[in-house]
């Protein structure tokens, strides 16, 4: 029996670099320092400079990464937030977490945000678009910027799954006003637990960021507003240093993968992720879509392979958000991805061998 092929496997990220990670886990478990410390200072400067950004601030997850975006824009009850329908329903609940409304739009083919429904959704109520770089490819985000600019909105960038992914030369996160991370282990750079940052080129709201991740206390035990406990620790910090230096090599290996799937697999029956120019992809999700979609995730499970649906219902339908009150139709570009989308395994570490596997399953499949 053949080792069943999972969608991801985060033992192999580990093994990768293990000794590295051993030994830095020792190192702060030896210091005696585990919270906003210098593992921690360290990683916002090195994450800064790789995102191309001024300022980055660590903080407890991704989506508290969203929330304090909103947070410290001013953005709340009252205010609309432009965002795509087919995002994880964090992306989401970072809007509705400070009482503002989420409007949403519809994607394109490429799984982004279509840029075209942008202007239809503004009205005097609109504060901000969020932009989520989807699966790891960039949104074109030329006509973005102008509509912020001509409508004076603020622009905040998703970029949990998109670490290293450039549009036009220019990294994701850099475009907006902020750009919000996840480290969560199943993403690009990965912690070994929960992790998040937020990253922009204003000194103002990285230092508003880092007063509301600590009680909204800049000096200890003098707090200037109602803050959060939001923080990175210094061992996910530490253990995040050592794979961001590993991150070029890390995305190229996702990338020849992605590559090897998108010239390999061919069938009629499978349409496969399409890539826009200018926005290079660093391959979090390899997502294809299937008419068939249950025929495929049960031909699939009975050859060993793996697979995952990113998302099966769209934040718009959810129970949580039922208090919105949209009906099914109301999306029908949102659900219909919602319905034929399936994440085929990629991580880092995956074999040839493994690979060469999912790409005769899906090539098999009639
Ligand atoms: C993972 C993810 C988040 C939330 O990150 P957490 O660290 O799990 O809170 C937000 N948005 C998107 C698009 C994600 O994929």
């Amino acid at each position: 029996m053949m080792e069943k092929i999972m969608t991801n496997r985060l033992d192999r990220g580990f093994y990768q670099y293990q000794q590295e990670f051993e030994d830095k886990a020792i190192e702060v478990l030896r210091s005696g320092w585990y919270v906003l410390g210098k593992e921690v200072a360290a990683f916002e400067e090195e994450f800064a400079a790789y995102t191309g950004a001024k300022y980055s601030i660590g903080v407890g997850n991704g989506l508290d990464a969203l929330y304090l975006a909103f947070r410290v824009l001013g953005i709340g009850a009252g205010d609309e937030v432009i965002v795509q329908g087919n995002t994880y329903i964090a992306s989401v609940m970072g809007i509705t977490m400070n009482g503002a409304t989420p409007v949403f739009a519809e994607p394109d083919d490429y799984y982004s945000i279509d840029v075209s429904e942008i202007e239809k959704k503004i009205t005097d109520k609109t504060k901000a678009i969020l932009v989520v770089h989807l699966y790891g490819q960039a949104t074109p985000m030329d006509e973005i910027c102008a509509l912020c600019k001509k409508y004076n909105l603020r622009l905040v960038e998703d970029c949990a799954q998109s670490h290293g992914a450039f549009y036009n030369g220019k990294m994701t996160g850099t475009f907006g006003d902020i750009g919000c991370f996840s480290f969560y282990p199943s993403k690009n750079l990965g912690a070994f637990g929960d992790g998040g940052a937020i990253v922009t080129d204003d000194e103002s709201l990285a230092k508003d960021v880092k007063v509301y991740r600590n009680y909204g206390s800049e000096k200890r035990y003098y707090n200037k507003v109602v803050g959060v406990n939001s923080r990175l620790d210094e061992l996910q910090a530490g253990l995040l240093r050592v794979r961001l230096a590993h991150m070029e090599e890390l995305t190229k290996e996702r990338q020849q993968i992605g590559a090897r799937y998108l010239q390999e697999i061919q069938n009629p029956a499978i349409r496969l992720p399409l890539l826009r120019e200018g926005c290079n992809h660093v391959w979090h999700q390899f997502v294809i879509r299937c008419e068939r979609r249950e025929a495929l995730i049960a031909n699939l499970e009975e050859k060993g392979i793996g697979t995952i649906i990113h998302y099966p219902i769209p934040p718009h339908l959810s129970e949580a958000y039922g208090y919105l009150g949209f009906q099914e139709g109301d999306f029908p570009r949102t659900e219909r991805l919602a319905k034929e989308v399936l994440s085929i395994p990629m991580y880092t570490g995956m074999t040839e061998e493994e690979q060469s596997r999912v790409i005769g399953a899906l090539n098999d499949f009639c």
